[in-house]
């Protein structure tokens, strides 16, 4: 039986100090029951909490870890950085190598400009595809969360979600009415939307495959679909890449798709942990920003230099190991199927949605496409196997509407030490 006295007792100081007790709500483990673990340190496969537990880590710091914690490539590039000061709030050349090797590796990026995290990249590529078009609404998905921007916390999903707190209070009714949102996979609706709201629409934002309502692919031709109406509509199409930009591929999602938007927003690998986030895209848009353009976005500590470090060594390495994406795609592979043999032994309903090295397991006998579908899922039932696999040192997602993440540090051993805690944690779980 796994202990964890002293995360508890963290846990109540805590919430003395910080609301609810931590500095994202998902960490809370509201929707699973129990209290969260305090970490102290990790590497590669492992992370390790305040009392000397150890798991083996699927959420990777919810993506950014695709080489493990403690890379040796990205932390040796961050100590060699820190003793040429911690920021200059001056341009480096840094910046321009880090800009050089993202419009390298993502297929749609002509030009980039590198913020702090994803919520300020989805933020300022709205502002940037307003801007240019000088349009007002935009289109997102139900269950697509792109960070704690206002205008994308109506329906939204991760922590939103989880939280039961899709459309959030403190979202001014204006800002809310801008943002019109239809069924992830559902072209018709767009097109609906569209027709209703003609030559209002900036932008359509997506992620390319969902991965904040737990994984949700992109049915076939859905991505094209929304490119060629945009193409005849005069909108500006953003794939949201936080998740699966430099994960599904060296180009991401629009590179495994074939699919080209406008604008691209990422975040997490791209800092190799460390706080960053960019956007990009075609240049007549992204000459749109200051100073280049009017659309004003700024930051203090936007190009950090130990960020760009640490981006640096994580993009390079991505870049140039491509053997990376199949080694992800083979081990996830392996830890699927051995999932899929226990559900069935086990008599569980059940649907696993994968891209590369993310995936979900919803407890449904339905198919799960968009939100609503992900929601016929058995969270109780969840809530129990989740605690089931920690007890067994497994580190997942603490709830049903994320994405799992799978590193190059899981060896085919701890694949199958996943599936055997998989297959105990589920039978202990259908027991209540
Ligand atoms: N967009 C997507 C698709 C995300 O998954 C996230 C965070 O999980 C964000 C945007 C927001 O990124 P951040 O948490 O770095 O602000």
């Amino acid at each position: 039986m796994v202990q964890a006295p002293i995360s508890n007792e963290l846990f109540l100081r805590a919430q003395k100090s910080i609301p609810g007790g931590v500095n994202s709500p998902v960490r809370a483990f509201r929707a699973v029951g129990g209290n969260p673990r305090f970490m102290v340190s990790a590497k590669g496969p492992y992370m390790y909490d305040e009392d000397g537990n150890r798991y083996i880590d699927l959420i990777n710091s919810w993506g950014p870890m695709i080489l493990g914690h403690a890379a040796e490539v990205v932390n040796e590039a961050v100590m060699q950085a820190i003793p040429n000061s911690l920021s200059f709030g001056a341009p480096t050349r840094k910046e321009v190598e880090i800009a050089e090797l993202i419009v390298s590796m993502m297929p749609s990026i002509e030009k980039v400009r590198m913020v702090n995290s994803g919520t300020e990249a989805t933020m300022s590529a709205i502002r940037v595809a307003r801007g240019f078009t000088g349009r007002d609404k935009m289109i997102k998905f139900e269950g697509c969360y792109h960070g704690h921007g206002d205008s994308f916390l109506i329906s939204a999903g991760s922590g939103a979600i989880t939280l039961g707190v899709p459309d959030s209070p403190g979202v001014t009714k204006g800002t809310a009415n801008d943002t019109l949102t239809a069924p992830f996979n559902n072209l018709e609706a767009v097109q609906t939307l569209v027709d209703a709201n003609k030559g209002q629409v900036a932008a359509i934002i997506l992620e390319p495959v969902a991965g904040n309502m737990g994984l949700v692919p992109p049915a076939e031709g859905f991505l094209q679909g929304l490119r060629t109406l945009c193409d005849k509509e005069g909108i500006v199409l953003i794939f949201d890449e936080v998740m699966t930009g430099f994960r599904l591929a060296a180009g991401g999602a629009q590179q495994l798709f074939g699919v080209t938007p406008d604008l691209s927003t990422m975040g997490k690998i791209i800092g190799g942990g460390m706080p960053v986030g960019a956007y990009g895209g075609k240049q007549e848009i992204m000459d749109y920003v200051a100073p280049a353009g009017p659309v004003y976005q700024a930051g203090t500590l936007s190009g950090n230099p130990i960020a760009m470090a640490a981006g640096m060594a994580m993009l390079t390495y991505l870049k140039e190991h491509p053997e990376v994406y199949t080694q992800l795609e083979q081990v996830t592979g392996k830890m699927v199927a051995g999932m899929q043999q226990n559900m069935q032994k086990l008599g569980v309903n059940y649907t696993i949605n994968r891209v590369g090295s993310m995936f979900s397991i919803f407890f449904t006998d339905e198919p799960v496409y968009d939100f609503e579908s992900a929601k016929t899922s058995d969270t109780a039932l969840f809530g129990r196997y989740f605690n089931g696999m920690l007890q067994r040192g497994v580190y997942l997602a603490p709830s049903q509407y994320e994405a799992l993440f799978v590193s190059t540090a899981i060896t085919d051993e701890l694949a199958e030490q996943y599936v055997k805690a998989n297959f105990e944690a589920l039978q202990e779980a259908l027991n209540g």
